[in-house]
C-alpha cells in the first residue's frame, strides 16, 4: 500500500516523457485513458436475458420465470451479484496484467468496467453505507504486493463518496480455485473468511467488490459471514464475470 503514491507519480513521470499508449495494442491514444478506440469496443458487455441473482448471460431468448444453472440447488448469500463485463479477450488479458503482472496503473482501467456494474438496475437506486473488498490471505497478500479488490474498492470509493473499509479477512489459505468444480470451491472456501476484529456491521447495506466473479461462491460466503453478523444487505459488484 505504501508503494502506491510512489508509483503514481512514477506514473506521472513516465507519461510526460513517453506519450501514452494502448495497453492492448500499444497504439498512441490521448491522456487519461487506457485504451484506443478500436481496443475499447472489444470489451465484451452482458447483456439480457441474464440471472437476476449472479449475472449469468443466457444465450437466446428466455421468457417467464427461470432457474440458473448455476445458482440451481444452493444456497446464495448475496442479494445480487453484479458484472458489467465478461472476463474474455481483452478484459481477461487487461485483468491478468493488472493482478499478475504488476501492471498496477492498470487499476484505472478495471475500476471503471466495476463502475459500469453500478449503472445496472439492481444497483442503480440503492445507497450503500459501506463498500468492503474481499480479502486475500495475508500471505496471498504479501506474495502479490496488494490485494486486487482493495484498490478497486478505494478506486470506487472516492467515485460514489461511500466509505471502503477491510472489515473481512480470510483465515484460510486456500489453493487456487481454478481447477475446482463448483462443489468442491464450496467446500475449498468453508470457514475461510471471518469479520475482522472490532469490526461492526450490523444495521448496514454493504457493497461488496472483488475484481471477477467465476461462480460466486467467494462472494456468496463473503455474504454468508457479513449477514450472519447483523448485515441488512449484501450486494456485490465486480470488473468482470467469467
Ligand atoms: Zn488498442
Ligand atoms: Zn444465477
Amino acid at each position: 500500500m505504501i508503494a502506491l503514491p510512489k508509483l503514481d507519480l512514477l506514473t506521472a513521470i513516465t507519461s510526460l516523457l513517453y506519450p501514452p499508449v494502448c495497453a492492448i495494442c500499444r497504439a498512441n491514444i490521448r491522456g487519461g485513458q487506457h485504451l484506443c478506440d478500436q481496443c475499447d469496443t472489444k470489451a465484451i458487455r452482458i447483456v439480457a436475458p441474464f440471472c437476476q441473482t449472479c449475472s449469468e448471460p443466457f444465450e437466446g431468448a428466455i421468457t417467464g420465470a427461470f432457474t440458473c444453472a448455476n445458482c440451481a440447488h444452493r444456497t446464495i448469500h448475496f442479494d445480487a451479484a453484479v458484472a458489467a463485463y465478461r472476463s474474455r479477450g481483452i478484459v481477461r488479458e487487461i485483468v491478468h496484467g493488472f493482478k499478475y503482472g504488476r501492471q498496477i496503473y492498470l487499476r484505472h482501467l478495471v475500476a471503471r468496467w466495476l463502475y459500469a456494474a453500478l449503472n445496472d438496475e439492481r444497483l442503480r437506486e440503492r445507497r450503500f453505507d459501506i463498500i468492503v473488498p474481499v480479502p486475500l490471505h495475508p500471505t496471498r497478500e504479501r506474495e502479490r504486493g496488494f490485494n486486487q479488490a482493495s484498490l478497486l474498492a478505494e478506486s470506487l470509493s472516492a467515485q460514489i463518496s461511500t466509505p471502503s473499509k477491510p472489515l473481512l479477512e480470510r483465515i484460510r489459505y486456500t489453493t487456487t480455485q481454478t481447477a475446482l468444480d463448483r462443489a468442491e470451491r464450496m467446500e475449498n472456501l468453508h470457514n475461510a473468511f471471518r469479520l475482522r476484529k472490532n469490526a461492526d456491521v450490523r444495521g448496514l447495506r454493504v457493497l461488496l467488490i472483488d475484481d471477477v466473479l467465476t461462480t460466486g461462491s467467494t462472494l456468496s460466503e463473503c455474504a454468508r459471514v457479513l449477514k450472519r453478523a447483523g448485515a441488512t444487505s449484501v450486494h456485490a459488484a465486480t470488473a468482470a464475470r467469467a
